[in-house]
Protein backbone atom coordinates (compact mmCIF):
# COMPACT_ATOMS: atom_id res chain seq x y z
CA UNK A 1 0.00 0.00 0.00
CA UNK A 2 1.09 3.37 -0.78
CA UNK A 3 0.51 6.59 0.26
CA UNK A 4 0.12 10.26 -0.81
CA UNK A 5 -0.42 13.42 1.13
CA UNK A 6 -1.76 16.29 0.00
CA UNK A 7 -1.02 19.89 1.83
CA UNK A 8 -3.88 22.36 1.01
CA UNK A 9 -3.24 26.22 1.70
CA UNK A 10 -1.51 28.79 -0.89
CA UNK A 11 0.33 29.55 2.15
CA UNK A 12 2.58 27.04 1.76
CA UNK A 13 3.26 28.14 -1.74
CA UNK A 14 4.29 31.30 -0.16
CA UNK A 15 8.45 31.79 1.38
CA UNK A 16 6.80 32.25 4.54
CA UNK A 17 5.14 28.85 5.39
CA UNK A 18 6.27 25.32 5.37
CA UNK A 19 4.11 22.15 5.18
CA UNK A 20 5.02 20.19 8.63
CA UNK A 21 1.80 18.13 8.83
CA UNK A 22 3.12 16.06 6.11
CA UNK A 23 6.44 14.94 8.55
CA UNK A 24 4.13 14.46 10.96
CA UNK A 25 2.00 11.88 8.81
CA UNK A 26 4.81 10.57 7.03
CA UNK A 27 6.02 9.09 10.11
CA UNK A 28 2.80 7.47 11.18
CA UNK A 29 1.98 6.32 8.04
CA UNK A 30 5.70 4.75 8.02
CA UNK A 31 4.85 2.66 11.50
CA UNK A 32 1.84 1.79 10.12
CA UNK A 33 4.01 -0.28 7.72
CA UNK A 34 2.65 2.26 4.56
CA UNK A 35 5.14 4.30 2.42
CA UNK A 36 4.47 7.72 1.47
CA UNK A 37 5.30 7.65 -2.18
CA UNK A 38 4.20 11.29 -3.06
CA UNK A 39 3.71 14.51 -1.13
CA UNK A 40 2.00 17.55 -3.22
CA UNK A 41 1.35 20.92 -2.19
CA UNK A 42 -1.30 22.73 -3.80
CA UNK A 43 -3.12 26.70 -3.41
CA UNK A 44 -6.73 27.47 -2.39
CA UNK A 45 -8.38 26.75 -5.69
CA UNK A 46 -11.02 24.46 -6.74
CA UNK A 47 -9.57 23.18 -9.74
CA UNK A 48 -5.84 23.26 -8.59
CA UNK A 49 -7.04 21.06 -5.85
CA UNK A 50 -9.43 18.74 -7.90
CA UNK A 51 -6.21 18.12 -10.17
CA UNK A 52 -4.03 17.40 -7.46
CA UNK A 53 -6.34 14.62 -5.81
CA UNK A 54 -7.93 12.76 -9.20
CA UNK A 55 -3.53 12.28 -9.65
CA UNK A 56 -3.32 11.27 -6.77
CA UNK A 57 -6.40 8.84 -6.37
CA UNK A 58 -4.99 7.12 -10.02
CA UNK A 59 -1.31 6.50 -8.21
CA UNK A 60 -1.84 5.89 -4.48
CA UNK A 61 -4.06 3.37 -2.23
CA UNK A 62 -4.33 6.04 0.43
CA UNK A 63 -4.63 9.97 -0.21
CA UNK A 64 -4.85 12.30 2.92
CA UNK A 65 -5.42 15.60 2.77
CA UNK A 66 -4.61 18.37 5.31
CA UNK A 67 -6.32 21.82 5.75
CA UNK A 68 -8.79 23.61 3.47
CA UNK A 69 -12.02 22.18 5.87
CA UNK A 70 -12.18 25.51 7.53
CA UNK A 71 -16.15 27.46 6.56
CA UNK A 72 -14.02 30.09 3.90
CA UNK A 73 -14.44 30.52 0.27
CA UNK A 74 -10.89 29.03 0.08
CA UNK A 75 -11.59 26.05 1.80
CA UNK A 76 -12.13 24.10 -0.80
CA UNK A 77 -11.07 20.33 -0.04
CA UNK A 78 -14.46 18.77 0.58
CA UNK A 79 -15.62 19.69 -2.67
CA UNK A 80 -12.69 19.12 -4.34
CA UNK A 81 -12.02 15.47 -3.44
CA UNK A 82 -15.93 14.90 -4.08
CA UNK A 83 -15.30 15.87 -7.30
CA UNK A 84 -11.86 13.69 -8.31
CA UNK A 85 -13.83 10.67 -6.85
CA UNK A 86 -16.58 11.20 -8.52
CA UNK A 87 -19.67 11.14 -5.52
CA UNK A 88 -21.72 13.37 -4.13
CA UNK A 89 -21.52 15.20 -0.46
CA UNK A 90 -24.08 15.05 1.86
CA UNK A 91 -24.82 17.80 4.48
CA UNK A 92 -24.60 16.08 8.18
CA UNK A 93 -27.65 17.08 10.52
CA UNK A 94 -25.09 16.13 13.32
CA UNK A 95 -22.36 18.36 12.60
CA UNK A 96 -24.83 21.11 11.87
CA UNK A 97 -25.50 20.65 15.43
CA UNK A 98 -22.65 20.50 16.97
CA UNK A 99 -21.45 23.31 14.91
CA UNK A 100 -24.63 25.79 16.51
CA UNK A 101 -24.22 24.67 19.49
CA UNK A 102 -20.28 26.35 19.35
CA UNK A 103 -21.79 29.01 18.37
CA UNK A 104 -24.32 29.45 20.91
CA UNK A 105 -22.06 28.74 23.81
CA UNK A 106 -19.83 31.75 22.58
CA UNK A 107 -23.28 33.63 22.31
CA UNK A 108 -22.39 34.76 18.59
CA UNK A 109 -24.69 34.24 15.54
CA UNK A 110 -23.50 31.33 13.04
CA UNK A 111 -22.92 32.74 9.76
CA UNK A 112 -24.29 30.79 7.25
CA UNK A 113 -20.93 30.24 5.58
CA UNK A 114 -20.36 27.75 8.16
CA UNK A 115 -22.58 24.93 7.26
CA UNK A 116 -20.27 24.07 4.68
CA UNK A 117 -18.36 22.80 7.12
CA UNK A 118 -20.88 19.72 7.73
CA UNK A 119 -20.38 18.68 4.28
CA UNK A 120 -19.56 15.34 4.42
CA UNK A 121 -18.07 12.77 1.41
CA UNK A 122 -21.15 10.33 0.79
CA UNK A 123 -19.92 6.89 2.71
CA UNK A 124 -17.55 8.55 4.70
CA UNK A 125 -17.15 8.23 8.21
CA UNK A 126 -16.96 11.44 10.46
CA UNK A 127 -14.12 11.27 13.74
CA UNK A 128 -14.94 14.33 16.05
CA UNK A 129 -12.41 16.99 16.51
CA UNK A 130 -12.46 17.64 19.98
CA UNK A 131 -9.63 20.72 19.19
CA UNK A 132 -11.52 22.73 16.52
CA UNK A 133 -14.91 22.60 14.37
CA UNK A 134 -14.22 20.63 11.14
CA UNK A 135 -14.44 16.81 11.84
CA UNK A 136 -11.84 14.57 10.12
CA UNK A 137 -13.67 12.33 7.20
CA UNK A 138 -12.33 8.72 6.84
CA UNK A 139 -13.43 7.05 3.60
CA UNK A 140 -12.96 3.51 2.68
CA UNK A 141 -14.17 3.24 -0.90
CA UNK A 142 -13.82 1.21 -3.87
CA UNK A 143 -12.91 3.21 -7.69
CA UNK A 144 -14.87 1.39 -10.54
CA UNK A 145 -13.47 2.11 -13.62
CA UNK A 146 -15.00 1.34 -17.42
CA UNK A 147 -12.10 0.32 -18.64
CA UNK A 148 -9.75 -1.31 -16.06
CA UNK A 149 -10.27 -3.18 -12.49
CA UNK A 150 -11.92 -1.57 -9.71
CA UNK A 151 -9.79 -0.51 -7.18
CA UNK A 152 -9.83 0.23 -3.14
CA UNK A 153 -9.21 3.82 -2.24
CA UNK A 154 -9.23 5.31 1.17
CA UNK A 155 -9.37 8.74 1.41
CA UNK A 156 -8.59 10.70 4.90
CA UNK A 157 -9.65 14.52 5.40
CA UNK A 158 -7.95 16.24 8.17
CA UNK A 159 -7.84 19.58 9.43
CA UNK A 160 -4.80 21.90 8.83
CA UNK A 161 -3.51 23.04 12.41
CA UNK A 162 -1.45 20.60 13.30
CA UNK A 163 -2.76 20.94 17.36
CA UNK A 164 -6.37 19.19 15.22
CA UNK A 165 -4.46 16.80 13.20
CA UNK A 166 -1.81 15.32 15.72
CA UNK A 167 -4.47 14.18 18.08
CA UNK A 168 -6.85 13.72 15.68
CA UNK A 169 -5.15 11.25 13.22
CA UNK A 170 -3.22 9.91 16.15
CA UNK A 171 -6.47 8.85 18.23
CA UNK A 172 -8.81 7.97 15.49
CA UNK A 173 -7.15 7.44 12.16
CA UNK A 174 -4.76 4.81 13.49
CA UNK A 175 -6.66 2.27 14.82
CA UNK A 176 -8.93 2.45 11.65
CA UNK A 177 -6.12 2.28 9.35
CA UNK A 178 -4.19 -0.82 11.07
CA UNK A 179 -7.16 -2.64 11.66
CA UNK A 180 -8.01 -2.20 7.36
CA UNK A 181 -4.44 -3.06 6.48
CA UNK A 182 -2.70 -6.34 6.48
CA UNK A 183 -0.67 -6.53 9.70
CA UNK A 184 3.04 -5.34 9.45
CA UNK A 185 5.48 -4.82 12.31
CA UNK A 186 8.29 -2.60 11.55
CA UNK A 187 12.01 -2.93 12.86
CA UNK A 188 14.06 0.15 12.70
CA UNK A 189 18.17 0.42 13.62
CA UNK A 190 20.15 3.38 13.08
CA UNK A 191 24.20 3.48 12.46
CA UNK A 192 26.30 6.54 13.02
CA UNK A 193 29.61 7.58 11.97
CA UNK A 194 31.52 10.71 12.10
CA UNK A 195 33.78 12.76 9.37
CA UNK A 196 33.64 10.18 6.62
CA UNK A 197 32.70 10.73 3.50
CA UNK A 198 29.76 9.66 2.01
CA UNK A 199 30.82 8.39 -0.94
CA UNK A 200 33.10 5.92 1.37
CA UNK A 201 30.53 5.39 3.13
CA UNK A 202 28.51 3.66 0.34
CA UNK A 203 30.94 2.25 -1.32
CA UNK A 204 31.91 -0.04 1.65
CA UNK A 205 28.55 -0.68 3.11
CA UNK A 206 26.09 -0.99 -0.22
CA UNK A 207 27.97 -4.41 -1.07
CA UNK A 208 26.33 -5.69 1.86
CA UNK A 209 23.18 -3.52 2.12
CA UNK A 210 21.94 -4.36 -1.47
CA UNK A 211 22.03 -8.08 -0.34
CA UNK A 212 18.71 -7.00 2.05
CA UNK A 213 16.43 -5.66 -0.61
CA UNK A 214 13.41 -6.02 1.67
CA UNK A 215 15.27 -3.72 3.97
CA UNK A 216 14.98 0.31 3.20
CA UNK A 217 18.24 1.62 4.11
CA UNK A 218 18.67 5.13 3.79
CA UNK A 219 22.02 7.24 3.95
CA UNK A 220 21.52 10.86 5.65
CA UNK A 221 24.51 12.84 5.68
CA UNK A 222 25.12 16.55 7.06
CA UNK A 223 27.44 18.44 9.95
CA UNK A 224 30.50 16.00 9.93
CA UNK A 225 28.47 12.97 10.33
CA UNK A 226 26.76 9.82 8.51
CA UNK A 227 23.23 7.93 9.38
CA UNK A 228 22.77 4.82 8.00
CA UNK A 229 19.08 3.94 8.84
CA UNK A 230 17.47 0.78 8.43
CA UNK A 231 13.69 -0.53 8.36
CA UNK A 232 12.45 -3.66 7.91
CA UNK A 233 8.22 -4.38 7.50
CA UNK A 234 7.54 -7.94 8.52
CA UNK A 235 3.90 -9.75 9.07
CA UNK A 236 6.05 -10.69 12.73
CA UNK A 237 8.26 -8.21 14.80
CA UNK A 238 10.73 -11.46 15.11
CA UNK A 239 11.57 -11.31 11.38
CA UNK A 240 11.23 -7.41 11.05
CA UNK A 241 14.08 -7.35 13.70
CA UNK A 242 16.13 -10.12 12.95
CA UNK A 243 16.48 -9.16 8.92
CA UNK A 244 17.72 -5.57 10.63
CA UNK A 245 20.11 -7.48 13.28
CA UNK A 246 21.46 -9.42 10.53
CA UNK A 247 22.29 -6.52 8.27
CA UNK A 248 23.85 -3.72 10.95
CA UNK A 249 25.26 -6.56 12.41
CA UNK A 250 27.87 -7.01 8.97
CA UNK A 251 27.65 -3.75 8.59
CA UNK A 252 29.13 -2.98 12.19
CA UNK A 253 31.85 -5.89 11.34
CA UNK A 254 32.51 -4.15 8.25
CA UNK A 255 32.92 -0.41 9.25
CA UNK A 256 34.21 -1.60 12.81
CA UNK A 257 35.40 1.49 15.11
CA UNK A 258 34.30 4.15 12.74
CA UNK A 259 30.92 3.80 13.99
CA UNK A 260 30.24 5.66 17.03
CA UNK A 261 26.64 4.47 17.64
CA UNK A 262 24.10 2.10 17.07
CA UNK A 263 21.12 2.67 18.42
CA UNK A 264 20.98 6.66 17.94
CA UNK A 265 22.82 8.06 20.36
CA UNK A 266 24.71 11.25 19.55
CA UNK A 267 28.23 11.88 19.49
CA UNK A 268 28.17 14.06 22.57
CA UNK A 269 26.47 11.14 24.28
CA UNK A 270 28.80 8.48 23.33
CA UNK A 271 31.95 10.57 24.81
CA UNK A 272 30.26 11.38 27.87
CA UNK A 273 28.98 7.45 28.01
CA UNK A 274 32.58 6.06 27.81
CA UNK A 275 34.10 8.69 30.00
CA UNK A 276 31.76 7.35 32.27
CA UNK A 277 32.52 3.89 31.79
CA UNK A 278 36.48 4.36 32.50
CA UNK A 279 35.23 6.73 35.51
CA UNK A 280 37.42 9.94 33.40
CA UNK A 281 36.66 13.66 34.07
CA UNK A 282 37.36 16.17 30.89
CA UNK A 283 37.73 19.89 30.72
CA UNK A 284 38.25 21.59 27.45
CA UNK A 285 40.23 25.05 26.58
CA UNK A 286 38.31 26.25 23.51
CA UNK A 287 39.61 29.42 21.32
CA UNK A 288 38.03 29.84 18.16
CA UNK A 289 34.88 27.42 18.97
CA UNK A 290 34.24 29.90 21.91
CA UNK A 291 32.71 27.46 24.00
CA UNK A 292 31.22 25.46 21.18
CA UNK A 293 32.41 22.01 22.49
CA UNK A 294 31.33 23.00 25.97
CA UNK A 295 28.27 23.97 24.95
CA UNK A 296 27.54 20.41 23.26
CA UNK A 297 28.38 18.51 26.02
CA UNK A 298 26.94 20.31 28.93
CA UNK A 299 23.53 20.21 26.47
CA UNK A 300 23.62 16.14 27.67
CA UNK A 301 21.71 16.14 30.92
CA UNK A 302 23.92 14.42 33.68
CA UNK A 303 27.15 15.68 31.87
CA UNK A 304 28.63 17.04 35.20
CA UNK A 305 29.61 13.87 36.09
CA UNK A 306 32.17 13.50 33.75
CA UNK A 307 33.15 17.28 31.81
CA UNK A 308 33.94 19.57 34.52
CA UNK A 309 34.41 23.00 32.35
CA UNK A 310 36.98 24.78 31.47
CA UNK A 311 37.97 27.75 29.54
CA UNK A 312 37.43 30.09 26.43
CA UNK A 313 40.50 31.18 26.21
CA UNK A 314 40.40 33.45 22.87
CA UNK A 315 43.20 36.47 23.58
CA UNK A 316 46.57 35.22 23.88
CA UNK A 317 46.60 36.67 27.48
CA UNK A 318 43.61 34.66 28.27
CA UNK A 319 45.78 31.55 27.25
CA UNK A 320 48.47 32.22 29.66
CA UNK A 321 46.54 33.34 32.35
CA UNK A 322 43.94 31.10 32.62
CA UNK A 323 45.93 27.62 30.93
CA UNK A 324 49.44 28.16 31.76
CA UNK A 325 50.20 28.44 28.18
CA UNK A 326 54.17 30.21 28.10
CA UNK A 327 54.08 33.79 27.00
CA UNK A 328 57.05 32.93 24.79
CA UNK A 329 55.63 30.22 23.27
CA UNK A 330 52.32 31.73 21.68
CA UNK A 331 54.70 34.91 20.50
CA UNK A 332 57.31 32.59 19.04
CA UNK A 333 54.41 29.86 17.47
CA UNK A 334 51.64 31.71 16.72
CA UNK A 335 48.58 30.83 18.77
CA UNK A 336 47.31 28.30 16.16
CA UNK A 337 50.12 26.36 16.24
CA UNK A 338 50.97 22.58 17.46
CA UNK A 339 53.21 23.44 20.67
CA UNK A 340 50.42 26.30 21.92
CA UNK A 341 47.85 23.59 21.17
CA UNK A 342 49.79 20.99 23.25
CA UNK A 343 50.08 23.51 26.15
CA UNK A 344 46.75 24.35 26.26
CA UNK A 345 45.53 21.07 26.61
CA UNK A 346 47.89 20.20 29.11
CA UNK A 347 47.00 23.36 31.02
CA UNK A 348 43.60 23.14 31.04
CA UNK A 349 44.12 19.38 32.13
CA UNK A 350 46.57 20.38 35.62
CA UNK A 351 44.66 23.32 36.25
CA UNK A 352 41.08 22.16 36.66
CA UNK A 353 42.77 18.59 37.74
CA UNK A 354 40.71 16.40 35.01
CA UNK A 355 41.75 13.25 34.01
CA UNK A 356 41.95 14.53 30.43
CA UNK A 357 42.21 18.33 28.91
CA UNK A 358 40.91 18.78 25.32
CA UNK A 359 42.24 21.92 23.22
CA UNK A 360 41.19 23.64 20.00
CA UNK A 361 43.03 26.64 18.76
CA UNK A 362 42.56 27.41 14.96
CA UNK A 363 41.39 30.01 12.06
CA UNK A 364 38.23 29.99 11.61
CA UNK A 365 38.13 33.19 9.29
CA UNK A 366 37.04 34.70 7.07
CA UNK A 367 40.01 36.99 8.37
CA UNK A 368 43.32 35.77 8.88
CA UNK A 369 45.37 35.21 11.39
CA UNK A 370 47.93 37.97 13.17
CA UNK A 371 51.09 38.08 14.20
CA UNK A 372 53.24 34.82 13.42
CA UNK A 373 49.49 33.37 12.41
CA UNK A 374 49.31 36.22 9.58
CA UNK A 375 50.29 33.54 6.84
CA UNK A 376 48.34 30.11 7.94
CA UNK A 377 45.71 29.28 5.81
CA UNK A 378 41.62 29.50 7.02
CA UNK A 379 40.21 26.56 8.42
CA UNK A 380 43.95 25.44 10.12
CA UNK A 381 42.51 23.94 13.06
CA UNK A 382 45.02 22.20 16.12
CA UNK A 383 43.31 20.51 18.71
CA UNK A 384 45.43 18.88 21.86
CA UNK A 385 44.00 15.97 23.88
CA UNK A 386 45.94 15.61 26.99
CA UNK A 387 46.09 12.82 29.92
CA UNK A 388 48.47 12.10 32.74
CA UNK A 389 50.88 9.99 30.82
CA UNK A 390 50.87 11.48 27.11
CA UNK A 391 49.77 14.51 24.75
CA UNK A 392 48.16 14.01 21.05
CA UNK A 393 48.21 16.76 18.96
CA UNK A 394 46.19 17.02 15.56
CA UNK A 395 46.38 19.51 12.36
CA UNK A 396 43.25 20.11 10.61
CA UNK A 397 42.64 21.54 7.77
CA UNK A 398 38.91 22.33 7.20
CA UNK A 399 37.16 23.67 4.14
CA UNK A 400 34.01 26.17 4.35
CA UNK A 401 32.64 28.95 5.85
CA UNK A 402 33.69 30.46 9.88
CA UNK A 403 30.17 28.19 11.24
CA UNK A 404 31.09 25.26 9.56
CA UNK A 405 35.12 25.24 10.55
CA UNK A 406 33.80 25.93 14.08
CA UNK A 407 31.63 23.01 14.00
CA UNK A 408 33.50 20.53 12.49
CA UNK A 409 36.33 21.30 15.21
CA UNK A 410 33.95 20.27 17.82
CA UNK A 411 33.32 17.25 15.68
CA UNK A 412 36.71 16.73 15.26
CA UNK A 413 37.94 17.49 18.88
CA UNK A 414 34.94 14.70 19.92
CA UNK A 415 35.80 12.05 17.88
CA UNK A 416 39.22 12.97 18.79
CA UNK A 417 38.25 11.86 22.41
CA UNK A 418 36.19 9.40 21.83
CA UNK A 419 38.59 7.32 19.81
CA UNK A 420 41.11 7.71 22.78
CA UNK A 421 38.62 6.03 25.21
CA UNK A 422 38.16 2.93 22.74
P1 LIG B 1 -9.48 26.17 9.67
O1 LIG B 1 -9.60 27.02 8.42
O2 LIG B 1 -10.76 25.83 10.30
O3 LIG B 1 -8.47 26.73 10.65
P2 LIG B 1 -8.46 24.14 7.89
O4 LIG B 1 -8.61 22.68 8.01
O5 LIG B 1 -9.13 24.80 6.76
O6 LIG B 1 -8.90 24.74 9.27
P3 LIG B 1 -6.26 25.61 7.06
O7 LIG B 1 -7.07 26.86 6.98
O8 LIG B 1 -5.80 25.06 5.77
O9 LIG B 1 -6.98 24.49 7.86
O10 LIG B 1 -5.02 25.83 7.99
C1 LIG B 1 -5.13 26.47 9.24
C2 LIG B 1 -3.74 26.70 9.81
O11 LIG B 1 -3.12 25.45 10.06
C3 LIG B 1 -2.78 27.41 8.85
O12 LIG B 1 -2.79 28.78 9.01
C4 LIG B 1 -1.45 26.86 9.23
O13 LIG B 1 -0.91 27.62 10.29
C5 LIG B 1 -1.76 25.49 9.73
N1 LIG B 1 -1.50 24.50 8.67
C6 LIG B 1 -2.30 24.17 7.65
N2 LIG B 1 -1.75 23.22 6.88
C7 LIG B 1 -0.54 22.93 7.44
C8 LIG B 1 0.50 22.03 7.11
N3 LIG B 1 0.42 21.22 6.05
N4 LIG B 1 1.57 22.03 7.90
C9 LIG B 1 1.66 22.83 8.96
N5 LIG B 1 0.71 23.69 9.33
C10 LIG B 1 -0.39 23.76 8.59
MG1 LIG C 1 -6.39 26.90 4.40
Amino acid sequence: MIAEIIAAGSEMLTPHRQDTNSLYLTEALNDLGVQVAFKTIVGDNLAHLTSAATIALARADIVLFSGGLGPTEDDLTREAAALALNITLRRDPAILEALAKRFAARQIPMPPNNAKQADVLTGATVLDNKNGSAPCQYLDTTLFSSDGPSLRKIVILLPGPPKELKPLFAEQVVPLLSASLPPRFLAKRQLRMALIPESTVDARTSPIYKQYPDVETTILAGSGEIQLHFLSAKPSLAEAQARVDELTGRIEAEMDDAIFSSHGESLEDIVLLNLGIRDLTLAAAESCTGGLLSERLTAIPGSSRYFLGGAIVYSDALKTSFAGVPADLVATWGPVSEPVARALAEGIRTRTGASLGISITGIAGPTPGTGPDAQKPIGLVYLGLASATSTEVKELHIAGDRERIRFWATQHALELIRRSLL
